[in-house]
């Protein structure tokens, strides 16, 4: 399929993407690492008469560690590309479950061209990185007409392709705890190593398996948290029987991979797993 006809216009910085923006008001559509956008506008379910490149706005592409002491936190540049976050040493070092799932993103070509902004903003529930940020925490920098404002992860993805983002605005820069003694896991099922999740958990946890964070992928029309999990692990329960309760206040879909009795079952089976891995102890060669 081929897309339908469209004006193309490069931005090299955040204000010229925002001024194309604000010139073409809905007709205009930004393009990052075009991996989820191109598809779409070959089937023709996206139809914007104009594109507005901003992957040439390399200053928006970096991994670091923002503040200092206890309020440090990890900013990463909305256009970061996935195989950078997969090799970031501050990333590996400071939030190591972003790193490992950017690396278990589609194959290498999808890693090299899409982009964290790409991915948040894009909003597929079966997506593997907001699933990992859903489990971290922390905040989306966007830029707007009016300015600068964030957005706390867990307020951002509101329903299926929709986001907390307005029209006019770009997401800039993604803001993340970081873990510090917090173990993660990350568990995701698949048909073909290089697939998008039929279902994946993600979970950040205290090594004693207190105040743990969990978050599906492909449970909902959005990514969402395992409350009903969090809740008994805060009160006490243990993994497995607060895993067991994983699909609670989910709603999955039944297609061609799995139905939706299957997905509940991939849900408490992959949280449990992903809260083991996060509270296992890492042993320290002697
Ligand atoms: C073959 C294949 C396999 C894939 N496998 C997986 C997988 O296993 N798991 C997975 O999670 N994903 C997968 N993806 C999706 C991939 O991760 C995309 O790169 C990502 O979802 C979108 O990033 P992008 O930079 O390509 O965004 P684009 O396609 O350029 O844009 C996507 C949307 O986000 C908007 N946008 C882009 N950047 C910004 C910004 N900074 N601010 C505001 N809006 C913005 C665009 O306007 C567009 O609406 C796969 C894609 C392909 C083609």
């Amino acid at each position: 399929m081929i897309p339908a006809p469209f004006e193309y216009v490069r931005a090299s910085s955040v204000e010229e993407a925002l001024a194309a923006l604000a010139e073409h008001g809905e007709d205009a559509k930004l393009i990052a690492g075009g991996h989820s956008l191109l598809p779409i506008m070959k089937l023709r379910l996206a139809v914007p008469s104009v594109l507005v490149d901003i992957s040439g706005i390399r200053e928006l592409s970096y991994v670091r560690v923002d503040g200092d002491g206890a309020d440090a936190v990890v900013a990463i540049g909305a256009l970061t590309r996935h195989h950078e976050l997969e090799t970031s040493d501050v990333a590996r070092a400071e939030v190591g479950l972003l790193p490992h799932v950017a690396g278990r993103v589609g194959d290498p070509q999808v890693r090299h061209r899409g982009t964290l902004g790409g991915t948040v903003a894009h909003c597929d529930p079966a997506s593997d990185l907001p699933t990992a940020l859903l489990a971290l925490g922390g905040d989306v920098v966007l830029a707007g007409p009016g300015g600068r404002r964030t957005v706390p992860v867990t307020e951002f993805f509101l329903g299926f392709f929709e986001t907390a983002m307005d029209d006019g605005e770009m997401i800039v820069e993604l803001r993340v705890p970081r873990l510090g003694d917090a173990g993660w896991g990350y568990e995701k099922f698949t048909r073909r190593e290089n697939d998008w999740p039929i279902v994946a958990a993600a979970a950040v946890a205290g090594r004693d398996g207190g105040a743990a964070r969990v978050a599906l992928a492909n449970m909902a029309g959005t990514v969402l948290r395992a409350t009903a999990t969090e809740q008994a692990l805060a009160g006490g329960a243990s993994i497995a029987e607060a895993a067991a309760l994983a699909a609670e206040g989910t709603s999955p879909t039944s297609d061609m991979h799995a139905d939706a009795e299957y997905r509940s079952h991939l849900a408490r089976l992959l949280t449990r797993r992903a809260l083991e891995t996060a509270t296992t102890p890492i042993s320290v060669a002697a």
